[in-house]
């Protein structure tokens, strides 16, 4: 690739803080509800205009709820209380609201529609990052950043090293997307049925279909009457850190998208009278970056069931890893036995005032197919905020606070430990 020498610039220091969130996703949102209601200033950049990354605009089913406290179980009580979970599926949309309030209630600055483009850093020491949006290109300085890019962008952009991918090919999971379709009234349909309406309707067809995913179970989102998620597309092959990679994933996955309304509409009595809708802003990545921390969790670990002294909280969540390739089986499932994330799985391995939180923390490709989790992601970003909030005040790093008051912390929050 040809290089071209950027000139230096001075750029205007947007705000300086406690805290910056790169990321106002899943770990994001509760990194920055948390930090910012233990009294610590915070900025959160989110390069969309929603707040809640996957939780908002690509997933819709929840799991791992059980053994959490904290914002996990604020959350959960919210999503039932208010009647947008019925377990274990909920409607996205309500949460957006919810998450707005919670980032005006605690005077969260949100920068939307805004993008983290690199770490400010030296020796290691990351003291804010830079930000490009409709502003310009600005500086936001901070005493803790906490990278909640799920793809570990500014770790990564600060020199972590990281891995990527299965052992030996490096292959990702597939990437999926999410696509609302209206007027569907067929009621929910297990999957086994799904493929039995597929096998039909490709039958009908005459024409060929590469079925993306079948663990496919349609049914209508909660609180609608007629409107149904799906995720069918998935992309496998694709390096999702790699622009040209991830927008070809995108066109693929709308081709399929596309293909599959077809199929259902013209040629079964169950889809025959839904209508095409829109796609989800963002893709739904399930693995890219996993920066290399302090702890790394282990393959041996959950199958083990490893507990640690710094142990932040338990996941009792299974692996599951959609496919790598085409050859692959749609989806791979095995057990874990209920392990630890330690906290040294949330500090970057050489870099000081950062931790990392949600799918790019510390560990090896199958933990992740396990901890990625939403609700462990919550956790992740709670413990984040904490470990932030005694760093700040003990005027200490992160590596120097005192760990055991950090376990005890979210212990006293509900998190089994
Ligand atoms: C298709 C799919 C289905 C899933 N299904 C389920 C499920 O049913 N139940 C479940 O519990 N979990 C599910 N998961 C897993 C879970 O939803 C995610 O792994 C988890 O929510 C990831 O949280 P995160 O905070 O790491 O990332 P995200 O929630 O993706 O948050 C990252 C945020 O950072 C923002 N961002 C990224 N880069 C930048 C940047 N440079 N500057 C500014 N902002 C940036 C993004 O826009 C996003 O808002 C699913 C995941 C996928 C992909």
């Amino acid at each position: 690739m040809k290089h071209i020498i950027e000139k230096q610039k001075k750029i205007p220091v947007m705000f300086d803080v406690d805290v910056v969130v790169c990321g106002g996703g899943t770990a994001g949102m509760a990194a920055a509800v948390c930090a910012a209601r233990k009294g610590l200033s915070v900025v959160i950049v989110e390069r969309t205009s929603i707040p809640g990354g996957m939780v908002t605009h690509v997933t819709y089913w929840t799991s791992d709820f059980n053994n959490k406290g904290g914002f996990a179980r604020e959350f959960i009580t919210k999503l039932y209380n208010d009647g947008i979970c019925i377990k274990p599926y909920y409607n996205p949309w309500p949460i957006v609201p919810y998450f707005d309030s919670l980032i005006e209630e605690n005077k969260i600055r949100v920068l939307y529609l805004s993008n983290v483009v690199a770490p400010i850093v030296e020796d290691g020491k990351l003291s804010g990052v830079i930000v490009e949006s409709k502003s310009g290109r600005t500086a936001i300085k901070a005493k803790i950043v906490i990278d909640a890019t799920g793809d570990g962008d500014v770790a990564a952009g600060a020199g972590a090293d990281f891995k990527q991918g299965r052992k030996g090919d490096g292959a990702v999971q597939a990437i999926s997307l999410t696509q609302m379709l209206m007027n569907y009234t067929a009621g929910q349909i297990d999957y086994k049925r799904m493929c039995e309406i597929i096998d039909k309707a490709v039958k009908k067809s005459g024409k060929k279909y590469w079925y993306p995913y079948d663990k496919w179970h349609p049914g209508t989102v909660v609180g609608t009457r007629q409107t149904l998620l799906q995720s069918v597309p998935h992309a496998t092959g694709y390096d999702p850190t790699d622009a040209v990679q991830l927008s070809d994933a995108m066109i693929e996955m709308r081709k399929q998208a596309y293909d599959l309304f077809i199929l259902l509409k013209e040629n079964t009595e169950e889809f025959k009278d839904i209508e095409f809708g829109p796609f989800s802003s963002i893709p739904g990545v399930r693995e890219s970056r996993r920066i290399v921390c302090d702890k790394m969790v282990t393959k041996a670990d959950i199958e083990s069931g490893a507990k640690y002294d710094d142990g932040l909280f338990t996941v009792a969540q299974h692996v599951d890893i959609h496919r790598r390739d085409r050859k692959e089986a749609p989806i791979i499932v095995t057990k874990t036995i209920p392990y630890h994330i330690p906290y040294g799985a949330l500090l970057p391995k050489g870099l000081e005032n950062i931790l990392v939180v949600g799918r790019c923390i510390g560990g090896e490709h199958e933990p992740l197919a396990s901890y990625r989790i939403i609700a462990d992601c919550m956790a992740m970003g709670e413990a984040a905020a904490i470990a932030a909030k005694f760093a700040i005040k003990g005027k200490c790093s992160l590596r120097k606070i005192n760990v055991g008051n950090l376990v005890k912390e979210m212990s006293a929050l509900g998190y089994v430990q």
